[in-house]
């Protein structure tokens, strides 16, 4: 009943089908991915927002002046410089070329956003305003067809084999036959990561104990396990990301893109109380300091136009929405008189290009144009930053830093990329690019040991 391949990929994200794809375009026969889900895409289907990438053709398109060095600092002052440089400026350098690998393959990222954190516009979004996810796994789900690599859905891999110099051998998976070993010469570890899983996030940061997640039930940290099985290093494994707003009822996340296309929060006194375009460590630690631990997302008629995925949050029921402010505020509960007051200020903020109270750079719209909308939100368990460690050619580290031969790490599963606080945009990057390195370097060493 064992199998045998070169290389098996396991988990079927984001980062596993982008690694299996690279390994067979570089020339790998034998890839096969391990996916212990019914379906493909992780948590990288739910990702709303896109690919931080720079300098591109599209920047240039838009006249926006970007560079490497730039997305670099940006990302390291992020991550308040607890990122390994290296990766960040292995993730910067192949930025661009992701982007038109993804839209090469049939993908859509041609439309370029502002995000939190970022100094200019530098995040690559579908044409059509919608989500990221779902073009990205369905673009990459359709590759994987068309190339014909194998995926073994409801297939959990359970421990990684190595032989007696540490070398990886093979894996071992539970799927519908029953329990049996796949012989292979090299991993690509695409686990994810444990957003999901509410005991290993409270043994890393016992602060978020009782917090809801955005993630799919399947981000349960296996990887990790496996992987300190056999000897890998860890980083950052207490770095883990709250997204700053997420509907406390169904958990419902609101894309970053609501604020970077101009909407404002407001807490419960109707005031504004944060740059809502400051990073996601920032913005929700504001938030839980408001009455209730939550706050308001508001926006108007414009910016409801300006992005699909508003729709879906409509649709879900939500959103409140009313001909004028005082209606809204009547009907979230807020003072009308301090609301009125709030956007009256902002809209001649917006007009200025200047926000005196909390230096708001980006404000798309004044927030004037009827119907009125907001969504009450609050932070909830989003990205889990630590993981494996790995070095520029996506090998697994082992606890003295030396190359574990053989294993190989890209996406969520690993560390050091986002340091402290990872920016909107920069984990559908990691995916793709390190997903990339990933897949070539296992198919390079298969060529090199096989
Ligand atoms: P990334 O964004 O890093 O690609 P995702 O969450 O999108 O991460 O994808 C990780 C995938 O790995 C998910 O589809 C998840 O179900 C899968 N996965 C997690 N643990 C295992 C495991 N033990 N065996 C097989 N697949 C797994």
């Amino acid at each position: 009943q064992d199998k045998s391949t070169d290389i098996v990929v396991i988990g079927a994200g984001g980062a596993g089908m982008t690694a299996a794809i690279q390994a067979v375009q570089d020339g790998a026969k034998n890839v096969v991915l391990v996916e212990k889900m019914p379906i493909t895409g992780g948590n990288s289907v739910r990702s709303t927002g896109g690919l931080n990438a720079a300098p591109t053709k599209y920047q240039e398109r838009d006249g926006i002046k970007d560079s490497i060095e730039l997305f670099v600092e940006d990302t390291m002052k992020g991550g308040h410089n607890l990122n390994d440089e290296s990766l960040v400026r292995t993730l910067a350098e192949n930025s661009a070329a992701a982007v038109d690998w993804v839209n090469d393959i049939g993908g859509d990222l041609s439309v370029v956003g502002m995000f939190g954190g970022a100094s200019v516009k530098r995040i690559h979004r579908p044409s059509d305003t919608s989500a990221v996810g779902p073009m990205l796994v369905t673009t990459l789900n359709n590759k994987v067809e068309e190339l014909g690599i194998p995926v073994l859905l409801n297939t959990k891999a359970e421990e990684i084999l190595v032989d007696a110099n540490g070398a990886v051998t093979g894996v071992k998976v539970t799927g519908e036959e029953g329990t049996y070993t796949i012989k292979t010469k090299a991993v690509v570890l695409a686990t994810g990561g444990f957003g999901a899983n509410a005991e290993m996030v409270t043994k890393y940061k016992p602060a978020l104990a009782g917090f809801a997640t955005t993630n799919h039930k399947g981000a349960t940290g296996d990887g990790i396990v496996m992987a300190e099985k056999i000897g890998a290093g860890f980083v950052d494994m207490e770095q883990i990301q709250t997204h700053p707003t997420v509907n406390p009822t169904d958990q419902t996340m609101y894309t970053e893109g609501v604020r970077g296309n101009g909407a404002i929060l407001v807490n419960k006194e109707g005031k504004r109380f944060i740059n809502e375009l400051e990073t996601r460590d920032v913005v929700s630690e504001a938030i839980l300091k408001q009455t209730e631990g939550q706050a308001y997302l508001l926006f108007d008629q414009e910016v409801r136009e300006s992005l699909k995925a508003i729709e879906s949050y409509i649709k879900g029921g939500i959103i409140v929405e009313a001909d004028t402010i005082e209606g809204l505020a009547e009907q979230i509960g807020v003072d009308p008189a301090n609301l009125k007051e709030t956007m009256e200020k902002y809209a001649g903020y917006q007009a200025s290009g200047s926000d005196p109270d909390f230096g708001r750079a980006s404000m798309e719209f004044p927030l004037t144009q009827s119907k009125y909308y907001a969504g009450l939100c609050a932070p909830a368990v989003h990205h889990t930053m630590g993981g494996v460690k790995i070095n520029t050619e996506a090998q697994v580290l082992n606890t003295d830093g030396n190359p574990i031969p053989g294993l190989f790490a890209g996406g969520e599963i690993t560390g050091g990329v986002h340091g402290g606080n990872r920016l909107g945009g920069n984990a559908v990057a990691d995916i793709v690019i390190f997903g990339r390195i990933a897949g070539s370097a296992a198919h390079a060493y298969v060529m090199e040991n096989g």
